[in-house]
């Protein structure tokens, strides 16, 4: 009886939705082929405008369930998630991976508590999560305002060490914990079916190229993935999908060898944070979406961290 009441409850909440539960989620995630389904996030700085949803989520659909690939960035934008997927299979939710803790890619947990998934992450994951919490909490309200509600913490209840295999029935996926790159966070994760490979935030294709973590593990990590056989095609975790992906990664590997260049010249000359954020990797202005901001937080963040080099 509790289960019916539940379900019925979650039929009439989902039901609330501004323009009916089909037309919001309608188009919301787009078939890339083999039971994979994207949605692509706006390319939005996390500033004034920002809406929760900037980044790219993804969902693998099993012969046993379903995986979901990062979550949004609000309950809000989740719930349209939720419900998109509602559209697709009623295969129950299995697991929720994110591929590391940026706000833009966690906050859409809260859209799956009632699935009762396995939330799945970094070894780190959890405690990340937890010390960020009350920043985050903060920058949703600020920029998400109402939409902020509801948008809580779900850490995840699976860690992964080295590499995890998650068992979707039919198909597998191999999930792999990197060294400190984009974030101490990252996780990426192929389909054994596809041989899609899933990068968070270790490749933007499009959108300027963020870190918050450490530049030359960044570059490593990328050469790594570079490597990895059999790659059909790559999700990244902003821009579209991609068959080329090896000339993507090299696109992101040309911008970050010559930021990483170009800050060592700047602290090797004493030129400062600031200059040094107008001038570095100049050249890669026109190249990406975004450019100016990310360029400078990206200036902002490593240069005091590569004057200990
Ligand atoms: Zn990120």
């Amino acid at each position: 009886m509790r289960i019916l009441i539940q379900s019925m409850m979650l039929l009439v909440m989902t039901g609330c939705a501004e323009s009916g539960p089909t037309s919001a989620a309608s188009g919301f995630l787009a078939d890339i082929g083999g039971g994979i389904y994207v949605h692509h996030g706006e390319h939005l700085d996390i500033d004034t405008g920002y809406q929760g949803d900037i980044c790219n989520v993804s969902i693998v659909v099993g012969s046993k369930g379903v995986a979901v690939i990062d979550t949004t960035g609000s309950l809000k934008v989740g719930k349209q998630l939720r419900a998109a997927i509602a559209e697709i299979t009623q295969l129950p939710i299995l697991y929720v991976v994110n591929t590391h803790v940026h706000p833009d890619h966690i906050f859409g947990n809260a859209a799956f508590v009632a699935d009762k998934p396995t939330f799945v992450g970094h070894e780190k994951l959890a405690e990340a999560m937890q010390l960020r919490e009350e920043g985050y909490a903060k920058l949703n309200e600020k920029f998400l305002g109402e939409d902020a509600k509801g948008s809580d913490i779900v850490i995840p209840t699976l860690a992964v060490k080295d590499t995890l295999a998650l068992d979707l029935g039919d198909r597998t996926l191999i999930l792999t914990a990197h060294p400190v790159a984009h974030t101490n966070t990252d996780v990426t994760v192929i389909d054994s079916q596809t041989q899609t490979l899933f990068t968070g935030d270790l490749l933007f294709i499009d959108r300027t190229p963020v870190l918050e973590g450490d530049i030359k593990g960044l570059i490593s990590t990328l050469e790594t993935l570079k490597a990895v056989d059999g790659v059909k095609q790559v999700v990244p975790g902003h821009g579209p999908q991609t068959t080329e992906w090896k000339q993507a990664i090299d696109n992101e590997l040309r911008y970050l060898t010559l930021l990483l260049k170009d800050i060592r010249a700047g602290i090797e000359s004493d030129t400062g944070l600031e200059a040094t954020m107008d001038t570095a990797a100049a050249s890669e202005k026109d190249k990406w979406v975004l450019f100016n901001v990310a360029n400078r937080r990206n200036v902002n963040i490593l240069y005091p961290a590569l004057e200990w080099e």
